[in-house]
């Protein structure tokens, strides 16, 4: 597999990712994209959810408009409001 391609912007400002690209990486539809630039390069990053409060992937079991909470977290938030 290429580790790098040329693509085409078309009008709307889309380029399409390989697909050897998108399976190397697992990028399935649907999978949010983190979209910066750094030093002047295009960076592109699979974003993964995280806890909004201690930043752990694992354990995420509550949902609220793309925020997620950690049981490690869910648990001190109801220790502090009993
Ligand atoms: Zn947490």
């Amino acid at each position: 597999m290429k580790d790098h391609i040329s693509r085409k912007v078309d009008e709307l400002g889309r380029i399409v990712i390989p697909s050897d690209f998108r399976s190397k990486l697992d990028i399935k539809v649907g999978d949010k994209l983190h979209v910066a630039v750094v030093d002047n390069t295009l960076v592109l990053t699979k974003s993964v959810p995280v806890c909004t409060f201690c930043g752990s992937e694992k354990k995420l079991n509550y949902e609220q408009n793309n925020k997620y909470l950690c049981d490690a977290c869910v648990k001190k938030i109801s220790r502090t409001f009993r």
